[in-house]
């Protein structure tokens, strides 16, 4: 039997999404398809509002409605600027109250394997970020993965000649684990001890 292109074009639609492979890629499609009138029209509506409304803020990368509340919010400290792998993770770390300092929010992380150098990943915007900002140190909080990295280690080296001190969040969060799944203790912990990779910390 012939496959159906419309199906086969909301497959493929799912795909791009990051970890979803093929088989649940036609789970979600046909799930979706599955979903009453009602349930359906939701999500469309949901999906063309966030499309039309939510933006992506061009200095600090953050999603955002109305104005970023990273870049607007004057109670934080321009000191430092915390480095993560998704707008997700802010909201994560955010929650925690360890820590008031800046975000800079990467698409992903630096991957050879998959073709994605650190310019696809927005890390050309981070060093003028820094200087408008004046930040002198940059925590890094990426994933703990091969790609996480690898990524650490191309941020570290871009600012290897600068003044800036530069810390990775302490150990407590296991290898290959997404932060959205460690707790907000060991979160607050591992920015609290968080260890200087080069420069010390600024009291
Ligand atoms: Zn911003």
């Amino acid at each position: 039997m012939k496959n159906i292109k419309t199906i086969d074009d909301l497959i493929r639609c799912y795909k791009t999404l990051p970890g979803i492979g093929s088989k649940t890629a036609e789970r979600l499609a046909y799930a979706t398809l599955q979903l009453s009138k009602e349930e359906r029209d939701d999500f469309i509506s949901s999906f063309i509002k966030c499309n039309d409304e939510v933006k992506i803020c061009d200095k600090c990368g953050f999603f955002y409605e109305g104005e970023c509340p990273i870049c607007n919010d004057p109670k934080r400290e321009h000191s430092s600027v915390m480095i993560v792998s998704s707008s997700k993770d802010v909201l994560t770390i955010d929650n925690t109250e360890e820590y008031n300092g800046l975000y800079f929010i990467l698409k992903g992380t630096i991957s050879p394997l998959k073709n994605i150098t650190a310019q696809d990943i927005g890390l050309d915007k981070l060093e003028k970020y820094i200087t408008q900002n004046n930040c002198r140190e940059i925590i890094l909080a990426l994933p703990t993965n091969i790609e996480g990295e690898t990524t650490s280690l191309y941020i570290t080296n871009m600012f290897k000649d600068s003044s800036l001190n530069i810390s990775r969040l302490a150990s407590g969060i296991p290898l290959g684990t997404n932060l959205e799944y460690i707790d907000n203790m060991t979160i607050s912990r591992s920015i609290k001890d968080r260890i200087f990779i080069k420069g010390v910390k600024d009291e």
